[in-house]
């Protein structure tokens, strides 16, 4: 037997009502605070994520699906939206009429990284983008929409961590100290974070290899070498968040894994997880709209993942099951025909409506009726048909009433 791709899943039945329900809260959410859906490709040119995410992350060096289609062009799964969509919001000149645009998309990502709990190599993504304002009050605001969110889909264990990663001035002063920190730690560093202090030395800071971090506990602090401007963006974020009653912890050592990021970052985190604590991450990219080919536009983001959210909510699949709202129960092939039509004319009208089609007794579609938990049985027989009238059961209180066939569909509506 063929199985799934490893740290591949299927979301079955029973599970993705879960998930509906949670893309249903985002996406009105999200609408609500005037962001409009887009829908972007999975795949794109290799380059794209290359350019934006960084040569030198984890990602692009060791995590991407790539390869080269029929006519040798390299195409990658995305391994995340924000370049898609920030390609399109150029490519499409989105900016046009007004730079100031807010997208969202859900959908699937894909990385190559160690299947573990709560790590997939295809996982799902709620993203969210604003390009053209630099306020700190948009920062604030992602945060506030995810605190929201996840309020909203009890999910409380949360912890806000934010950072602030400066930007063109303020953190090559910065990456100096890191460095010569660095050089002096190098002995006490895994090997990745050797070679990754030369080309990437703030990814050092987020390594979590228990040598690196204690050895980066006395690491300077970005938050040190913060220019006015920057001081003043992230003073103006937390002031924000203590406005909106938004509890935080500034961890100055949240670098994120993606290059791209200026001034605020954030990540929500759970201690439910283990290692892979972050439920959703995101911040400012002032710089990527230009680096990619588009005018100087600021912008910030972040992205929920789906598939962790769903494995630390309280809440359950099965409380958005929908059962069958009635099952026909038909005896006889006269009776069966006239269940069909009903059938169709309950799917219609919003109603769902099971019936049996194998011609079983009585006894035993009633069997079925309550495995699918359908909440009324419609019982019609040949008798009934003479009679023009059937049997209407509550599975619940059992209560059992008999009702006219003429008019069927509205009388059950009103029943139900
Ligand atoms: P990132 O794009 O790395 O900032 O990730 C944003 C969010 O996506 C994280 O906070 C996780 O919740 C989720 N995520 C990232 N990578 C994975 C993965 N391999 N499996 C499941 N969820 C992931």
């Amino acid at each position: 037997m063929i199985q799934l791709i490893r740290g591949f899943k299927d979301i079955l039945p029973g599970e993705v009502e879960l998930w509906q329900h949670i893309e249903k809260t985002a996406r009105s959410l999200l609408e609500s605070f005037g962001f409009k859906e887009i829908r972007i490709p999975i795949l794109e040119h290799a380059e794209l994520f290359a350019r934006s995410i960084g040569e030198d992350t984890d990602i692009v060096e060791k995590e991407m699906y790539t390869f080269s289609d029929r006519k040798g062009d390299l195409i990658t799964l995305r391994p995340e939206a924000t370049a898609s969509v920030v390609r399109s919001y150029i490519q499409h000149k989105l900016y046009a009429k007004d730079p100031v645009r807010k997208f969202y998309t859900i959908g699937p990502m894909f990385r190559r990284e160690r299947p573990q709990k709560g790590r997939y190599r295809q996982f799902y993504q709620i993203n969210a983008e604003v390009f053209g304002i630099d306020s700190p009050f948009i920062d604030a605001q992602l945060i506030f929409l995810l605190s929201v969110f996840f309020k909203k889909l009890s999910a409380t264990e949360l912890k806000v961590h934010i950072n602030s990663l400066g930007c063109r001035i303020c953190r090559p002063e910065f990456k100096k100290a890191l460095s010569v920190f660095l050089s002096a730690a190098k002995e006490e560093l895994c090997s990745d974070c050797r070679r990754r202090s030369n080309r990437n030395p703030l990814r050092v800071l987020d390594c979590k290899v228990p040598s690196c971090c204690s050895a980066m506990a006395d690491a300077p602090s970005i938050l040190d070498h913060l220019c006015s401007e920057c001081s003043r963006h992230f003073e103006a974020v937390k002031n924000a968040l203590e406005k909106f009653k938004i509890s935080f912890v500034v961890d100055k050592r949240l670098v994120r894994g993606l290059d791209y990021y200026t001034r605020t970052t954030f990540e929500i985190q759970t201690g439910l997880l283990g290692a892979q604590n972050a439920v959703a991450g995101g911040g400012r990219y002032n710089s990527l709209v230009k680096a990619l080919g588009g005018p100087d536009q600021p912008a910030a983001g972040f992205a929920i993942g789906l598939d962790r959210f769903v494995e630390i909510t309280d809440l359950k699949a099965k409380d958005f099951a929908q059962n069958p709202d009635i099952f026909i129960a038909a005896l006889g092939e006269k009776s069966m025909s006239m269940a069909f039509d009903w059938s169709c004319a309950f799917g219609l009208e919003g109603i769902i409506a099971e019936l049996d089609f194998a011609g079983k007794s009585l006894k035993s579609q009633m069997k079925r009726a309550d495995r699918l938990g359908a909440k009324h049985v419609l019982i019609v027989g040949e008798k009934e048909l003479e009679e023009k009238a059937v049997i209407l059961r509550n599975m619940t209180t059992k209560e059992q009433v008999m009702i006219p066939i003429d008019d069927i569909i509205e009388t059950v509506k009103e029943k139900l």
